[in-house]
């Protein structure tokens, strides 16, 4: 079953041409890395997917359903940014369950819903704390958490461990691929980093100015890189 379909997906800003005729199929359970250098457009491409900006032309499909006009809240999604934007003024738990407030959740499914995602995330112990109080790696944790309460279909990460150092980073790329084999959603997960690009992904989309240069597994992109500048980013010798 697909997840997510993009078909022919072109993104302008005024007269800036940002996407250019992108597709790309993703899997139910798919691990999908988009990779490329800075600028290239993967954050709006993310954003694409998710409704925080409309596709200039093509089709954005989620599962059957084309999801063009639908509004970000409705299409199934959960995006966690490489800023974790918590709010400073809520503790965990509020942090946690405030999307599923405003979603207008049951009381007991809210409560079950956190209790699930902090147990996976190892934060039973800082529910009551505020971000202040959190490490940058527990803020992250609550960002990740903030998503997995709300059950979505496909999870989004925007560089999620670049504001992290090194040994933290690694841990909690570690934490993501362990939450993915424990929950089988499928992911879509943008970096620069290749490392995590090889190590995470089940498919890799590499992106150059706007564009898809090539799709396929860290092996076959590795092994077999279409130009040179996949070979170059991702470290074979061409
Ligand atoms: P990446 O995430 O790969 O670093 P972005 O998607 O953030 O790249 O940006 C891709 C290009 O789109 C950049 O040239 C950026 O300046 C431009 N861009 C992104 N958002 C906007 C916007 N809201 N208005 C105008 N240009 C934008
Ligand atoms: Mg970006």
């Amino acid at each position: 079953m697909t997840a997510l379909t993009l078909t022919d997906v072109n993104k302008s800003f005024g007269k800036v041409h940002v996407l250019k005729d992108i597709n790309i199929e993703i899997e139910e359970g798919e691990f999908v890395v988009f990779v490329g250098p800075s600028g290239c457009g993967k954050s709006t491409l993310l954003r694409v997917i998710a409704g925080l900006e409309d596709a200039s032309s093509g089709e954005i499909r989620i599962g059957d359903d084309v999801v063009n006009m639908t509004p970000p809240s409705k299409r199934g999604l959960a995006m966690v940014f490489q800023s974790y934007a918590l709010y400073p003024h809520l503790n965990v738990r509020k942090n946690m369950s405030l999307a599923l407030k405003q979603e207008k959740q049951p009381k007991d499914v809210i409560e079950e819903r956190v209790a699930e995602a902090s147990r996976m995330l190892n934060l039973d112990d800082y529910l009551d704390r505020f971000p202040s109080e959190l490490s940058g790696g527990q803020r992250q944790r609550v960002a990740i958490g903030r998503a997995i309460v709300r059950h979505p279909k496909i999870f989004l990460f925007d560089e999620p461990l670049s504001n992290l150092d090194a040994a933290l980073r690694m841990n909690t790329r570690i934490e993501i691929a362990g939450l993915h084999s424990q929950l089988g959603t499928s992911m879509i997960y943008v970096t620069h980093d290749q490392t995590e690009a090889m190590t995470l992904a089940d498919k890799i989309v590499v992106l150059r100015d706007g564009r898809v240069e090539q799709i396929g597994s860290p092996m076959e992109l590795y092994n077999n890189p279409a130009n040179q500048f996949v070979a170059g980013f991702l470290g074979s010798p061409a």
